[in-house]
């Protein structure tokens, strides 16, 4: 089984005003193929900096983010337009992100002009017809406009658009947030269907703790630019191992199944400055467990059993004994 992997470690970046702005550090770790890898956090956590340096927006200032083994950023112009194709994103708001004064199939098409993939008119609408099968779009949209579609077809043909590349990974920045209860549902069908058929990898990115809990098998949970928990579902969810982890599970209302004591972990206040990182943990002046320690030095990740991982000095003290956790 070939396996690829994203790999981003150690990046920093400078804001314009010679201060640093490190919006994303100590991060590090592999996504598998065919996996629904979940990305978590309050907003200006770094989860839009790490979506930047993923699809080659951003490049790292010290570390690298490999794909199939290859630095994405060590290789030439073709090899990073390739990459580029192969890692398609996928974004909020359908309202606003299509072309108003475009057919729907000529929007689904233009990622092939773009690319320089399109051969003649016939095959390449023979190719979005197949593709707007795939996404469950009728044909008959294909002349349309945008605007005469609902937010849920909408989405459809930004994944469309996403999916006539072949691409293999599929990064969904908070894809579903605008959509309701049962759209998300019949989305997340799709997704799934899709996967199956291509082999895709799903990044999924959102505050939707609750989508994040139905769909991805591991989550990086990420506070001030950092990964301060790295867990496979079940675990995270029944037995978090970093206190922001569940507070912020604590904050999400649909999640009934829990553990721990909610009323523990309540989240208050508002995050540091990301200018001024204080010393120590970042977490420490809302942490409701932070003791003297937590201060002066910056916790780590470490193991806690398997591929969970979590940054908390507590884990020091507490030894990290898994819970049962429910088939
Ligand atoms: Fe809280 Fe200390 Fe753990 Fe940071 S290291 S999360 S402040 S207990
Ligand atoms: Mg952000």
């Amino acid at each position: 089984v070939s396996r690829h992997y994203v790999l981003a470690s150690r990046a920093l970046f400078g804001t314009g005003e010679k201060r640093v702005l490190k919006a994303v550090r100590n991060v590090d770790f592999d996504i598998y193929q065919s996996e629904n890898f979940g990305i978590v956090g309050e907003s200006g956590c770094g989860k839009s900096t790490l979506m930047r340096l993923l699809t080659a927006l951003e490049k790292p200032d010290t570390g690298a983010i490999t794909f199939e083994g290859t630095d994405i950023f060590a290789q030439n112009a073709a090899g990073l337009r390739a990459y580029r194709r192969k890692l398609q994103l996928v974004l909020q708001d359908p309202f606003n992100s299509l072309p108003p004064r475009s057919a729907i199939g000529a929007i689904i098409g233009e990622p092939l002009i773009i690319h320089g993939l399109a051969s003649s008119g016939k095959a390449m609408r023979a190719r979005v017809l197949e593709v707007m099968g795939e996404v469950g779009l009728p044909k008959e949209l294909y002349e349309e406009l945008p605007s005469t579609l609902t937010a849920s077809q909408r989405q459809r043909v930004n994944v469309g658009r996403a999916l006539i590349l072949e691409p293999k990974v599929i990064l969904m920045d908070e894809t579903l947030s605008a959509l309701g209860q049962t759209e998300q549902g019949q989305l997340l069908d799709l997704f799934e269907r899709l996967q199956i058929q291509h082999n895709l990898t799903y990044i999924y990115i959102s505050h939707d703790i609750a989508m994040v809990r139905r769909v991805c098998a591991r989550v990086a949970v990420m506070y001030l630019g950092e990964v301060v928990e790295l867990a496979h579902n079940e675990r995270l969810f029944f037995d978090p191992g970093h206190p922001y982890s569940k507070a912020l599970l604590s904050a999400a209302p649909t999640l009934e199944e829990r553990r721990y004591n909610a009323a523990d972990c309540l989240l208050e206040g508002e995050p540091p400055s990301p200018i001024n990182l204080p010393v120590g943990c970042a977490f420490a002046s809302r942490c409701p467990k932070a003791f003297d320690r937590c201060r002066v030095e910056s916790p780590v990740l470490q193991d806690r059993g398997g591929i969970d991982r979590a940054a908390c000095h507590l884990l020091d003290i507490v030894p990290a004994t898994p819970q049962e956790i429910p088939a």
